[in-house]
């Protein structure tokens, strides 16, 4: 035994630390390579490397490494670091991390699932007889990778299951729905038989008698010239391309049938369509960007990170986008990080116009599959350069010059739920002291976090203050609902204001955008006679109208039943839809203007994977003139016809109970009032409230960011919030709400033995007290950011929940910590 060495694995549990394991004789392992594992008394994992060495465990028998399935390291010692890090700091396991970190396919843990890939015809997959046997099975329904162990007779199919995903013949996710469906379309060419010798002449004469038939053959070769290049024939036409001509679809059938043309199918690719086109023509730098980006590079020299504000429009990417060329020209990689909603097609033409197909695009909407190319790219060096979404923080990079958080304010970089709940914005900058880089986070509104560390000398500031080009700053006005009201001059939800002024942009053929940051019809329904209110039967909240599908959804838990008709309490018929969501704004718009294209952008309507980038390109080509959404529409466009933007709501957004409710309404209302006039002088912006007098709404007018943050950061000092504080919220959950109060209480009580000089919160019900049948009650800390040893108070916090749950009464108590919520 003593020459025996040992592993540490990280295993996809949330369980503290590694495991030890017996390292297999004669087998080459090292440090980031996956394993398969025994756990417990039947479990099978698929478990990471994270250390080798002698120790025997003192407590413990350890076990055997079943099987090593890469010959290199996945993941590399950086990432192990960073990895660390983040359970550290955001109190979760090695193995939750790695969870997040992973994409499926990587992890082939027994609740990950098979199917089969779309392009695969199992008849023809060149496998062994079961593996085909298998196929066949997957292509009526996915499997379990323990179903695919039953299936084979194999006790860890893991290898198994691994080859064939190499091979192409399946596909591996996380869950039995989300597969990758391939976009396709119809293609139509002539058949071979009839490119050779002199047939085409002799079927084009015998077409005399079918002159329709002819005009579809005559159409094909006007379009494709096959008879300078028979070779052009192979590639055919889009069908749609050619039946656009008033040809009859009729005709081109029969030409079909009688194999004269033939019609396949062709998958399209997610977005690489047009890359051999690449953009040399180098832009030129405006006077203030060549100046913004030379502090830039001053500031990188002497600071890892630095704050970039640049108000909306400054042309913030372009100086992005010059150094993103100088770091890659140097051998380092580059990591671009954008929010989910920001990551559009617009910005990833934009970089492949300029980078070609050498860089790698990380984003959830992706297949596992998809991501898990981008990860061995990287791995392997093919991209050097990557632009993702949050989880690319994740990703195997071995030498990064530079880390570029755009939007760093975004509030969507935090994940809430599962473990980790890190901001990405935060992890990056710890990733890019790691790799001894840079991190510049850019945004038109900084958070009050990074303006304050910018201001305190701990981040470099480079500000950019002028719209690029000829584009001024949208000029904003108020529209005062509550006036209006009195005066009966609203129309449906509309001011007289905003109604005149999208008639007048409407007449320009110029586009407009209304933002109302609530989906569905109404916020709720309430009977006019009992008062009733339909609530979740999940969550303690009330149910939204959506009149798309006549019924009520819960927003928590996606919870819904059909709307009724009479009032489930009293009977009552009279039901009344109370707040209005981008639904019923949508349809208010349909009845003022019939003429106008009205299209709607919010969860509800972007639910596929191509949805999106579709609406987005409608508006690019001046298919839609009026575009009503959720704060989807406030993320980094840059439309040049958009000339008004429309707020509803602000009022709502301004009072939410939350400390950061004014940072947020400051950040939403800049930033959507910055999709306006981004490349024409007289952007507008009008917002509808009920008190244009209040002090946040004049400051937005000034927009002046300085003015806000000393208004703000006042109360934040005053309150002890961050960035004077750090704050953790520990959750407690339980299906029975005595429950999950004592467990609050206890905690709360047993940490004021030790914690005194710290400031608690709670415990208290939080706004909404119950979600997905869970009752919720909260602690807060706050806590001073000098003096407090935070890695050690993290560790006791996480000692007294553990200790809670091993008290019978509180031993199915969740409790969940959020570091840093936002
Ligand atoms: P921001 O991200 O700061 O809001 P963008 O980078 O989207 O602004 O730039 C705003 C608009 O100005 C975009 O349409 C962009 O193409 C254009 N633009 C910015 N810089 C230049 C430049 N140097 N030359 C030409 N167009 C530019
Ligand atoms: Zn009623
Ligand atoms: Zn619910």
């Amino acid at each position: 035994m003593s020459l025996s060495q040992f592993a540490e694995i990280i295993l996809p549990l949330p369980l503290e630390g590694t495991f030890t394991y017996i390292l297999p004789e004669k087998k080459k392992v090292s440090v980031g390579v996956r394993v398969v594992v025994p756990f417990g008394k039947k479990k099978i994992y698929t478990g990471i490397v994270s250390y080798i060495h002698g120790k025997i465990p003192q407590d413990y028998q350890p076990k055997e490494i079943l099987d090593i399935l890469d010959h290199e390291s996945i993941i590399n010692e950086t990432q192990l670091s960073f990895f660390r890090w983040m359970s550290d700091y955001y109190m979760c396991s090695l193995g939750e991390v790695m969870n997040a970190a992973l994409p499926a396919a990587l992890k082939l843990s027994s609740e990950s699932f098979v199917g089969l890939n779309p392009h695969v015809d199992p008849e023809k997959a060149n496998v062994e007889e079961s593996e085909r046997a298998l196929l066949h099975v997957l292509k009526i329904h996915d499997l379990s990778v323990k179903e695919v162990g039953e299936f084979l007779n194999l006790k860890h199919p893991q290898k198994r299951i691994k080859k064939l995903a190499e091979g192409g013949f399946i596909d591996l996710f996380e869950q039995v729905k989300d597969k990758y469906q391939p976009r396709k379309v119809k293609r139509i060419r002539i058949k071979d038989f009839w490119l050779e010798g002199n047939h085409l002449e002799l079927l084009l004469a015998k077409l005399e008698s079918k002159p329709k038939q002819q005009d579809i053959l005559l159409s094909y070769l006007r379009e494709i010239p096959i008879l300078e290049n028979s070779k052009n024939n192979e590639k055919g036409i889009l069908k749609s391309t050619l039946l656009k001509d008033d040809l009859s679809a009729h005709s081109l059938k029969t030409l079909i049938r009688n194999e004269i043309l033939e019609e396949w199918e062709e998958n399209i690719s997610r977005i690489n369509q047009d890359t051999n086109k690449r953009d040399t023509a180098e832009v030129t730098l405006s006077h203030e960007q060549e100046i913004a980006l030379h502090d830039l590079r001053e500031t990188l020299t002497t600071q890892p990170t630095t704050l970039f504000h640049g108000i909306t429009g400054s042309g913030k990417t372009e100086i992005y986008i010059c150094l993103i060329k100088e770091q890659l020209k140097r051998g380092n990689q580059v990591l671009y990080l954008l929010p989910e909603i920001a990551l559009t097609t617009q910005i990833i033409k934009r970089l492949q116009r300029l980078f070609g197909n050498t860089f790698g695009v990380y984003h959830s909407r992706y297949s596992d599959n998809e991501r898990v190319e981008v990860w061995r790219k990287v791995l392997t060096g093919d991209f050097q350069f990557v632009v993702g979404v949050r989880s690319a923080v994740f990703l195997p990079f071995s030498n990064l010059g530079l880390i570029v958080v755009d939007e760093e304010h975004e509030p969507s970089y935090k994940q809430y739920e599962p473990a980790p709940r890190y901001h990405a914005r935060d992890a990056a900058i710890y990733l890019s002291i790691l790799h001894k880089s840079n991190a510049i986070l850019g945004t038109a509104t900084p958070s009050l976090e990074s303006y304050k560390n910018a201001l305190d000398g701990k981040y470099g500031l480079v500000q950019l203050a002028k719209r690029f080009g000829d584009a001024y700053e949208p000029e904003i006005t108020y529209a005062n609902i509550r006036k209006e009201r009195k005066q009966n001059t609203l129309k449906g939800n509309f001011s007289s204001e905003l109604i005149n002024a999208i008639e007048q942009s409407l007449e320009k053929k110029e586009q407009i955008i209304i933002f109302q940051n609530r989906r569905g019809y109404a916020a709720y329904i309430t009977c006019d006679h009992c008062a009733t209110i339909p609530k979740c039967a999940n969550c303690a909240v009330s149910l939204t109208y959506h009149q798309f599908n006549n019924k009520l959804i819960c927003h928590y838990c996606g919870y819904n039943q059909a709307m009724y008709s009479d009032c489930l309490h009293c009977g009552s018929k009279e039901l009344r839809p109370v707040g209005f969501g981008t639904e019923e704004l949508e349809e208010e718009l349909k009845l003022i203007f019939p003429q106008a294209i009205i299209k709607r952008m919010d969860l509800d309507t972007t639910r596929s994977k191509y949805s999106y980038q579709r609406i987005i390109e409608s508006l690019e080509n001046q298919e839609i003139d009026i575009l009503v959404g959720t704060q989807m529409v406030s993320k980094g466009f840059d439309f040049d016809k958009v000339n008004l933007v429309g707020i509803f709501d602000t009022d709502r957004i301004i009072h939410f109970p939350n400390f950061r409710s004014y940072e947020r309404a400051y950040q939403l209302i800049t930033q959507v009032s910055g999709r306006a006039g981004r490349k024409s002088k007289h952007g507008k912006v009008i917002i509808q409230t009920n008190d244009p007098q209040q002090q946040l709404l004049r400051i937005i007018n000034d927009n002046n960011y300085f003015s806000f943050y000393k208004l703000e950061i006042k109360d934040r000092e005053r309150f002890h919030y961050p960035p004077f504080t750090r704050l953790i919220t520990i959750t407690f959950k339980h299906r029975d709400k005595k429950t999950s109060f004592q467990a609050a209480n206890f905690f709360y009580h047993e940490i004021s033995k030790r914690l005194t000089n710290q400031r608690m919160i709670g415990p208290v019900e939080p706004i909404v007290g119950k979600i997905r049948t869970f009752y919720l009650h909260e602690i807060t800390l706050k806590m001073a950011k000098q003096g407090v040893n935070l890695p050690a108070t993290k560790k006791y916090l996480k000692s007294v929940a553990l200790f809670m749950q091993t008290l019978p009464s509180f031993r199915s108590v969740g409790v969940v910590f959020d570091v840093d919520p936002v």
